[in-house]
């Protein structure tokens, strides 16, 4: 089933989603992206998505062209079309809905002043369940040999259309068969995963890399923390070494996509007992019980 995508409020198939080759988000990768799902068809945590697309356009000096009420307004109308397209006759599966604001065309040079017309497309496809082995047996990860971008390069915080970084480390997960591909930062800490965050879970208390570890401040990270309390586990910001991930009792990783994915191996070791551990499954299981109280109270 195809996608649809919206450029500029222009709403196309697949076959016509074309931009200019002067697009410095083609030629430079200047732009930036969010990445929201949806529960129940609502889109989840819309707000947290806009207001990090806003602090991201900040962090690049890109002036988005709409408000946030325009751009929902541009995402749901990308999102009806794609319902009613031909041939979608499963009105029940939830969307994945990509919002991207490039820097426009423009001249080729670094020159931002050539480019007077961001662009912002929005791509809605079908969300593609995961195998729910996924879940319920855990995952193997590797650590990647790259490391991630240095806060003081291009921002981890700031989520780019710049994504070489994440995508060579993704591969070395891929080429060895793994679910993700765990980055270190320039110190040598633990950061983040390619395209998701990470969590260590030793003696009942999960820690997660800091912001200032060099990482993307995801939305699903920041939800877990903030209903890890109401959860009953305590889940704090800190320091995680690559040991500190070997010795831990579970581990899991989290995303808009993957929502919370045990980790149960990473390279060839064994993480605690080898199956996802209580702490991960608690975790999971609050997450997608709020995820959808949240979006059936918007019904
Ligand atoms: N880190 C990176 C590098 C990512 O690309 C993603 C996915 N957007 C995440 C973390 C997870 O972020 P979120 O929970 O907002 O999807």
């Amino acid at each position: 089933m195809g996608a649809i995508v919206s450029i500029n409020g222009r709403i196309c198939g697949e076959q016509e989603a074309v931009i200019s080759v002067f697009d410095h988000g083609f030629l430079f990768g200047d732009g930036i992206y969010e990445v929201v799902r949806t529960y129940n068809r609502q889109l989840f945590l819309l707000d947290r998505h806009l207001r990090r697309l806003r602090e991201s356009a900040r962090m690049i000096a890109l002036e988005i062209p709409h408000d946030d009420a325009s751009l929902e307004k541009a995402m749901r109308e990308a999102m009806a079309a794609w319902t009613t397209g031909p041939g979608r006759d499963v009105p029940a599966a939830e969307v994945y809905v990509r919002v991207m604001v490039t820097r426009g065309p423009g001249d080729g040079t670094y020159d931002g002043a050539s480019c007077p017309d961001p662009g912002v497309v929005i791509i809605v496809k079908a969300l593609a369940p995961r195998p729910p082995a996924v879940y319920d047996s855990g995952v193997r990860v590797v650590m990647a040999s790259l490391v991630r971008n240095h806060p003081g390069s291009v921002n981890p915080l700031i989520k780019s259309n710049n994504l070489l970084n994440n995508a060579l480390a993704m591969r070395e997960a891929i080429r060895q068969g793994a679910f993700e591909a765990v980055l270190k930062n320039y110190r040598g800490e633990i950061a983040e995963c390619s395209q998701s965050n990470v969590f260590v879970v030793r003696r009942g208390v999960a820690t997660t890399p800091a912001l200032n570890a060099g990482l993307l401040a995801g939305i699903t990270r920041e939800f877990i923390l903030d209903v890890a309390e109401e959860a009953g586990v305590a889940v704090v910001p800190g320091v995680v070494q690559e040991e500190d991930l070997y010795a831990a009792d579970e581990a899991f990783l989290t995303s808009t996509t993957r929502e919370v994915v045990p980790i149960v191996r990473v390279d060839e070791r064994v993480i605690g007992n080898g199956v996802p551990g209580p702490i991960t499954r608690r975790l999971l299981h609050v997450y997608r019980q709020k995820a959808d109280l949240m979006t059936r109270s918007a019904l």
